[in-house]
């Protein structure tokens, strides 16, 4: 299991996109940004809708579960804040409900409880929450949450 991250070596400043967004995991909601002409979700949270150029933006709160598209192994961890986690998984996550165009689901990535003995690609996971020093800041973070019958991972052989 990985160890903790220093979230207090962490510099987060907000914008005009993310601000609303973090305030959604102070409350534990895990927010996308959607389009309110046309629907359409995406993720990171940025101005302008990809599919029909509108910066009429809402939010739409997820269930905060989704599925292992990929994932990689930090070794040892580059920013401050990791230097105590020792190797830890980042994974590309596929939300459950946030379809996107084409049959595709809106992507996010996230740093898991998990270590890579317990990632696989196709497991689903949860989003869980963990407090920083800075009351204003709380950080989303992903657990495997099932198992998968079409489950893979590169075993190197
Ligand atoms: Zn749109």
């Amino acid at each position: 299991m990985p160890g903790p991250i220093d979230y207090s070596k962490l510099d987060i400043h907000p914008d005009y996109d993310s601000k609303e967004w973090w305030a959604g995991t102070k409350l534990h909601k895990y927010l996308v940004r959607q389009c309110k002409d046309c629907g359409h979700k995406r993720f990171p949270p940025g101005p302008l809708c990809a599919q029909c150029n509108s910066f009429n933006a809402g939010w739409f709160e997820t269930a905060g579960k989704g599925t292992i598209h990929s994932y990689t192994v930090i070794p040892k961890g580059g920013l401050p804040a990791f230097a105590e986690i020792g190797s830890y998984v980042v994974a590309l996550i596929e939300l459950d409900d946030c379809q996107g165009p084409e049959g595709s689901l809106v992507r996010t990535c996230g740093v898991l409880v998990d270590d890579e003995d317990a990632a696989a690609i196709g497991l689903p996971v949860k989003v869980e929450y963990e407090a920083g020093p800075d009351p204003e800041f709380v950080f989303p973070r992903w657990k495997v949450s099932g198992t998968a019958p079409d489950a893979w991972k590169f075993t190197g052989e």
